[in-house]
């Protein structure tokens, strides 16, 4: 059985989790970790869990919103991490990088497995130094995490297709964007090709996947700056052909609530 919550998303913080049982077995990842130490350890109480319940971390950029508290939380519990060669490199070079820590290299081209848990990590366009975002499975369902990408591409939509739950990155209105008050070089940025996906792209790209066996589809990485929720749950439900209300949306403060596969 497979299960997957949000710790919190979008700007300020990011931090997914996915869980696969096997019977008593249970394996247990975060994807990225950009909360600080004791909100993390707050929120997976909030969820239910304990640090010691985690047993991997897999990192998708080294942007500080995804990848900031990761090596605390994983020195600090002793537990696994997972990045690129280039994702470690630059946060190397930020200083993030704590000794003592294992990390395994991914690759995009290379599938593994975490315990009980498949992961298959795929590259997308985001201006990181060798950014992927990962699919999950117990063997059985398919959980996708598409956050911070410019532009979809062929590559992910054949990732993306067919999943049973889909957390996918709504980051702005185009209108809120262009009229609102960021200085124009961070407009062109998060707009650009190597940026953000705005609610009409994540529209586009949900419309063309294969949608048969999606149970869950949830909004996220919202701008609080420049989004609404309601936009992009309506961009969303347009895609799906289905009821707004049934589109979930994850919130910076919240994340949002276990769901089940
Ligand atoms: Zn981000
Ligand atoms: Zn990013």
């Amino acid at each position: 059985m497979l299960r997957f919550a949000s710790l919190a998303s979008g700007s300020s913080g990011n931090c997914t989790i996915a869980e696969a049982r096997d019977g008593a077995r249970a394996t247990r990842v975060l994807i990225d970790c950009g909360l600080n130490l004791t909100d993390c350890e707050r929120r997976l109480g909030r969820l239910g869990l304990a640090p010691s319940d985690i047993t991997a971390i897999l990192v998708t950029h080294e942007h500080g919103d995804h990848a900031d508290g990761v090596f605390n939380f994983a020195a600090s519990h002793s537990i696994r991490v997972f990045l690129t060669h280039g994702c470690l490199g630059a946060m190397k070079e930020e200083g993030k990088v704590l000794d003592g820590v294992r990390t395994t290299i991914v690759t995009s081209r290379e599938s593994f497995a975490v315990d009980g848990m498949e992961v298959h990590p795929f590259t997308v366009p985001h201006d990181s130094r060798e950014p992927v975002q990962y699919v999950v499975s117990d063997g059985s369902s398919r959980l996708g995490v598409l956050t911070d990408i410019g532009a979809s591409t062929v590559h992910v939509e054949q990732k993306l297709s067919g999943l049973d739950a889909l957390v996918l990155e709504c980051n702005y209105d185009a209108d809120m964007l262009w009229n609102g008050l960021y200085p124009k070089w961070l407009k062109q940025r998060i707009a650009g090709p190597f940026g953000h996906l705005d609610n009409r792209q994540s529209e586009k790209l949900l419309s063309v996947l294969d949608r048969s066996r999606l149970k869950h589809v949830i909004g996220a990485h919202l701008s609080q700056q420049n989004n609404r929720p309601e936009l992009a749950r309506a961009a969303l439900a347009r895609a799906m052909g289905c009821e707004e209300s049934w589109i979930g949306l994850a919130t910076q403060d919240e994340g949002f609530g276990w769901r089940e596969l």
